[in-house]
C-alpha cells in the first residue's frame, strides 16, 4: 500500500504555512480502471468523481506569504479595446518584494504568477452544474523546459452574500486594459477548506500569442468550492453579458486524460 499522507516541515520558513498532500509515487500505480491517458489532453474537461483514479499523486506543498501586495488589471488581449471578448480576464498580479508566493509539485518548484477568473467556471464535476466563477491561480516552473501547474477553485455564491476575499479581486474592476493597485491580498484565503483535489495534465485554456494553447500544465481542481459574496460574482459576470462570458467551452479528449485523486 502506498503512503497516503506524509509530514513535510517547512515551520522552519517563517511566515509560510505548508498545505503538504501525500507524496509522489515511487512504487506501481494501481490501475485506473479505464483507457485514459496521463499525456497531455485539451483543457478544460469533465470531472467524473467516481471515476477519478485513487492513487498516488505528485506532492503539492503551498508556500505562501500571509499576505502579498500587487494590482488588479483587467486584461485586454486581442481583438484590443471595445467590450470585453472571450479572452480578456480580471488578474491579480504579485508586485511584492517580501516574499514571492510559489508551490512545490513532485518536488519542483513553480513560482505563483497571477490569479485570474473565468465565468461561468470551465471546469466541471460530472452530474453538477457549472460553478459560477473558476479562478486560477496560475504558477510558472522555474527551472528547465517551460511548465504550469493551475491551482483551480469553483466559486460559489455564499449563501448570505458576504463578502470574501475574492471579492476584493471580483468588485470595482478597473476599466479594460487598465490596472490598479490592492494591498495585503490573503491567498490562503482564496483556496477551499477542503483539500482533495484533482490531477490531470491538460493544456492552457486560453490562447498565447500564436494561438496555441499551452501544454503541458498540470491542473490541480480543488473538489471542494470556495465561495465569493454576492456582489462579486455579480459585477465580474455582468463584464461578459452574454454567450459563454469568458471561459472555454469543455473540451472531448480521446482518449481521456485519467483524472486522480487522493
Ligand atoms: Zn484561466
Amino acid at each position: 500500500m502506498l503512503p497516503r499522507f506524509a509530514v513535510l516541515s517547512t515551520a522552519a520558513i517563517i511566515g509560510l504555512a505548508p498545505l503538504v498532500t501525500p507524496v509522489h509515487a515511487t512504487a506501481h500505480r494501481p490501475s485506473c480502471g479505464r483507457a485514459g491517458t496521463d499525456a497531455a489532453v485539451r483543457s478544460p474537461v469533465e470531472i467524473d468523481r467516481s471515476a477519478a483514479c485513487r492513487r498516488a499523486v505528485p506532492g503539492l506543498v503551498i508556500h505562501y506569504p500571509r499576505n502579498v501586495d500587487g494590482e488588479i488589471l483587467f486584461q485586454d488581449r486581442a481583438p484590443i479595446g471595445g467590450r470585453p471578448s472571450e479572452h480578456d480576464d480580471i488578474r491579480f498580479v504579485v508586485d511584492d518584494k517580501r516574499a514571492r508566493p510559489y508551490i512545490t509539485l513532485g518536488g519542483e518548484r513553480y513560482d505563483l504568477s497571477n490569479v485570474h477568473f473565468h465565468g461561468h467556471a470551465e471546469h466541471k464535476f460530472a452530474g453538477e452544474p457549472f460553478a459560477p466563477v473558476e479562478a486560477h491561480l496560475v504558477h510558472e516552473k522555474t527551472s528547465g523546459e517551460r511548465g504550469y501547474a493551475v491551482l483551480s477553485v469553483l466559486l460559489d455564491q455564499r449563501k448570505d452574500g458576504r463578502p470574501s476575499e475574492h471579492d476584493r479581486l471580483l468588485t470595482s474592476p478597473p476599466a479594460l486594459g487598465v490596472s490598479r493597485k490592492v494591498q495585503n491580498i490573503h491567498l490562503w484565503d482564496l483556496l477551499p477548506t477542503g483539500r482533495t483535489t484533482f490531477r490531470y495534465t491538460g493544456s492552457l485554456t486560453t490562447p498565447d500569442e500564436e494561438g496555441t494553447y499551452f501544454q503541458p500544465v498540470n491542473w490541480v481542481v480543488f473538489g471542494q468550492r470556495a465561495k465569493a459574496g454576492r456582489e462579486g460574482i455579480r459585477t465580474f459576470r455582468s463584464l461578459w453579458p452574454t454567450g459563454e462570458g469568458n471561459s472555454r467551452q469543455l473540451q472531448s479528449n480521446t482518449p481521456p486524460p485519467n483524472i486522480s485523486t487522493h
